[in-house]
């Protein structure tokens, strides 16, 4: 990963190729901040221009020796901890191994997040930690000199998955480090990460990356047409996993919206017989469709709360939600938003555990009505 295939944060970019030339590398920095930001890859092209031979001003060269180790994640100076499940066959596993699933897991997507990672492993309903066998294998390694580079680099996924035990052995070697190596932290919520390895690493907030950014990002790495990819950054609020997760579900977004306004237009007139109509093909379409579309009709409703309240400018909407929200959003306001919200809900919570469909939606629409002509 160099710095340039990195979707905006030219801030953060340019903070930490400063600490590299001016000799100023902390030897433990938490880079934090949402999975979909982009800590990762920036922790990743980080190591590699430490690494570079032969290193430009702004990026790493991508050709020499160590680049090209570490383009296939396979330098023996940088060392990888992330959390994994333990297979059926054994009664233990650290992360080496799951190493080859972890490089491809690098390679074929490197904005993955956590639950990517679940998935590729096929955990089913397990966990996966960082055990505390992790932390004899983090010291063998980093007791060990350094092959090739005049760093060893330890790139720790997720400390949030570590529990305590493993974490007061990193804290030791945080504490007294050996030497020449380097502890980068990705992770993303530090309420989870003891207060102690908190206040000894050197923070790297990773913030949202900006709209404009993503738009050029989503462009060059997807190959959308203008409007789509202005659209979609637009929504993921600096997010690059999220824009990937709208992108994967366009054809979902459109029907969930087409939906929506189906809802809301017979709910409000109350015609009976159009809306057992909607209500017979609604409840068709499966329940975790049925899920997914009463949770974007929450979402729906929040941002035509936030029209009506005249905050244009916090809406993350598309052109067509947009453009139905001109007009129905003066019956989105403050006195029935929140019943709004707890009908819909309540209908989740109920297709949740199985409740009949038909009865569920019926039930919502007859209350929408009432609700909507709420002064
Ligand atoms: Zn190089």
């Amino acid at each position: 990963m160099n710095f340039s295939k990195i979707i905006g944060q030219n801030n953060i970019k340019n903070h930490l190729i400063q600490t590299v030339k001016q000799g100023r590398i902390s030897h433990a920095q938490l880079f934090l901040g949402n999975e979909g930001y982009g800590s990762l890859p920036l922790a990743l092209a980080y190591a590699k221009y430490i690494m570079c031979l032969n290193k430009t001003d702004t990026d790493s060269c991508g050709e020499c020796s160590s680049c090209r180790k570490i383009a296939k994640y396979q330098h023996p100076d940088l060392h990888f901890v992330f959390p994994v499940i333990t297979p059926k066959n054994k009664d233990k596993a650290v992360s080496d191994t799951y190493i080859t699933e972890w490089r491809q897991f690098l390679l074929s997507t490197p904005y993955g997040t956590y639950n990517n990672w679940l998935n590729g492993l096929d955990a089913g309903n397990s966990q996966a930690i960082i055990r505390v066998d992790e932390g004899k294998e983090i010291l063998r390694k980093l007791n060990m000199k350094s092959f090739e580079s005049d760093y060893k680099i330890m790139i720790l996924w997720f400390p949030e998955k570590m529990n305590a035990e493993t974490a007061n052995k990193l804290l030791k070697l945080i504490e007294e480090p050996p030497e020449k190596t380097l502890f980068f932290l990705v992770a993303q919520n530090s309420q989870y990460i003891i207060s102690t390895i908190l206040s000894r690493t050197q923070l790297v907030k990773i913030t949202r990356i900006t709209e404009d950014d993503l738009f050029i990002g989503l462009q060059e790495k997807h190959q959308l047409t203008e409007d789509k990819a202005r659209q979609i950054s637009r929504l993921s609020e600096g997010d690059y996993a999220i824009a990937e997760e709208y992108i994967e579900s366009s054809i979902d977004m459109q029907q969930n919206f087409e939906q929506f306004v189906q809802m809301m237009r017979l709910s409000y007139s109350g015609k009976m017989i159009d809306l057992i109509k909607w209500v017979d093909e609604i409840s068709k379409i499966g329940r975790e469709k049925q899920k997914a579309f009463l949770t974007y009709s929450l979402r729906m409703i929040r941002e035509n709360l936030i029209i009506n309240q005249k905050q244009k400018a916090m809406v993350r909407m598309s052109d067509n939600e947009e453009g139905f929200a001109e007009k129905f959003a003066r019956f989105i306001h403050p006195v029935n938003a929140p019943h709004l919200n707890s009908e819909i809900d309540k209908a989740i919570l109920h297709i949740t555990r199985n409740a009949n469909a038909k009865v569920v939606f019926l039930d919502l629409c007859i209350r929408l009505n009432r609700i909507l002509k709420m002064q």
